[in-house]
């Protein structure tokens, strides 16, 4: 049995969510990695920023995962300029916490269409070339995939629907080499509670982030590549991943 790493030198990614966070620690390293990357976002200024950053080759694209025909878009994007793709890093999201009762729907609509349906749009486009290269998928989930808390209802329901979508594939196309691994982070120090428009749920994001050690993009961007640099045979299915001091 081949128990060398994966080379993942030359292979072609599509990170979603690329232009903070998460998802650009991650693009920087897959390119530290020799990786070719492509990456996706609204704001393609910051996008074109990565890419000067970064030191290898990166592709950026205009993406709103939303947008179904967007999707689409950059992943046929990402097949005229490689002809190849062998890494989906599907993490583009958005966190609204707030309470159920008087919510404003519309932020609902948002998170469901961001973070559910725009996740499965993202490997719905990808799936035929990760099954022609015998590609990596991963699903960039959440703590709160699991544990559902107070003021985190809808965001919360996204997150365990990624869950449950990301195992019924993994059983779908693991017998085909693809291999799919869900990531599940706590508390991580990012932009993503910056958007959230309840001042009280904002205050607490705040407030936990300032309480505890948190976890930094660059660590999640780590167990990415750790996931990736299996050899064929071993599929990392998933990791879940909190600051040390993080009790919930
Ligand atoms: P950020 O807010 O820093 O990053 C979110 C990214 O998603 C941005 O690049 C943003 O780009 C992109 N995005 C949002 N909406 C869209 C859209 N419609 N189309 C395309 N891209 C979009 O937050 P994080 O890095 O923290 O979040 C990344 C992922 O990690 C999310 O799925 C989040 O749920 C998850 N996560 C984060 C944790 C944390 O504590 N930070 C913990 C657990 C999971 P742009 O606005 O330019 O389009």
């Amino acid at each position: 049995m081949d128990k060398t790493p994966n080379d993942l030198e030359n292979k072609v990614a599509l990170v979603t969510g690329a232009s903070s966070g998460i998802g650009r620690a991650t693009a920087l390293s897959l390119s530290r990695a020799g990786l070719r990357v492509a990456v996706g976002a609204r704001r393609l200024d910051r996008l074109n920023l990565l890419s000067d950053d970064a030191p290898g080759h990166v592709t950026a694209l205009h993406l709103d995962i939303t947008d179904a025909a967007s999707v689409d878009g950059a992943v046929t994007r990402v097949l005229e300029e490689y002809g190849r793709l062998d890494v989906l890093i599907n993490n583009a999201g958005l966190m609204l916490n707030g309470p159920i009762l008087g919510a404003d729907i519309r932020e609902w609509k948002r998170m469901v269409e961001t973070n559910l349906l725009g996740s499965m749009f993202a490997a719905h486009a990808a799936l035929p070339h990760l099954v022609e290269s015998r590609g990596h998928l991963v699903q960039v989930s959440s703590t709160s995939g699991r544990i559902a808390s107070l003021g985190s209802g809808v965001y919360s329901a996204t997150k365990f629907g990624i869950s449950a979508f990301t195992e019924s594939l993994r059983q779908e196309v693991t017998a085909q080499g693809v291999r799919v691994t869900l990531i599940e982070p706590g508390f991580v120090s990012t932009e993503l509670t910056t958007h959230i428009t309840d001042p009280a749920m904002r205050a607490a994001a705040s407030e936990i982030g300032a309480s505890m050690r948190t976890l930094k993009a660059d660590d999640i961007a780590e167990a990415v590549l750790y996931a990736l640099r299996q050899p064929d045979h071993v599929a990392v299915n998933g990791i879940l991943i909190r600051p040390t001091d993080q009790v919930r």
